[in-house]
């Protein structure tokens, strides 16, 4: 599944949206590396060009849910539907693009039953290792950066939001990450399809 060595794996969830995604893409771009952007299909609607510059940069696309639904609080059936709903708004806005197969439950939860569907329909759930909690306003970036620090292992999966919520702290902290793990040898890699 992932390869071996030293790869971590940024990822951004409940994107894209235009006061905060296009600043990551910039920081990505700085140091030349790539993320997994997990979306939520109605962002994808309402800032087609958002998610235009997400693909273009390179970046791996994943699937979030429609509007980011709480697994526990919907049937299976429905929340199968919403799932499909976050690809068809990929796949309305860039033909193109290779249907995701990547998916990252909102909350981190979904029910047994969901889950075992998902996998049935040939999504991989990709969960993370190291949740940076940025959007919680008692963060500080100092405290961010420290906990990544502290639970980095090759093949971590690191959580970042690109939302409204994180914005400052996010932004502050991306950078000061990966100069970290750049110096410590990490390869930064997107989280591939297989
Ligand atoms: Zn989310």
């Amino acid at each position: 599944m992932f390869r071996t060595g030293k790869a971590v794996y940024l990822t951004f969830d409940d994107g894209p949206i235009p006061e905060v995604t296009p600043q990551v893409l910039d920081i990505l771009a700085r140091y030349q590396v790539k993320a997994t952007f997990f979306m939520v299909g109605e962002n994808i609607d309402k800032h087609p060009e958002v998610f235009e510059q997400v693909v273009a940069a390179g970046h791996s696309i994943g699937n979030h849910t429609y509007n980011h639904l709480k697994g526990w609080d919907c049937s299976t059936d429905d929340y199968l539907s919403n799932v499909a709903q976050c690809n068809k708004a990929i796949f309305t806005h860039h033909p193109s693009i290779y249907i995701p197969v990547l998916f990252r439950p909102p909350y981190g939860k979904a029910t047994f039953s969901q889950r075992l569907a998902l996998h049935r329909e040939g999504y991989r759930l990709i969960y993370w290792d190291v949740l940076t909690r940025d959007y919680e306003a008692t963060r500080t970036p100092e405290a961010m950066l420290k906990q990544i620090q502290r639970e980095t292992r090759p093949g971590s999966i690191i959580n970042f939001h690109d939302s409204l919520k994180s914005n400052e702290r996010m932004l502050t902290v991306l950078p000061q990450a990966i100069e970290w793990l750049q110096r410590k040898g990490y390869r930064l890699e997107v989280i591939g399809e297989r």
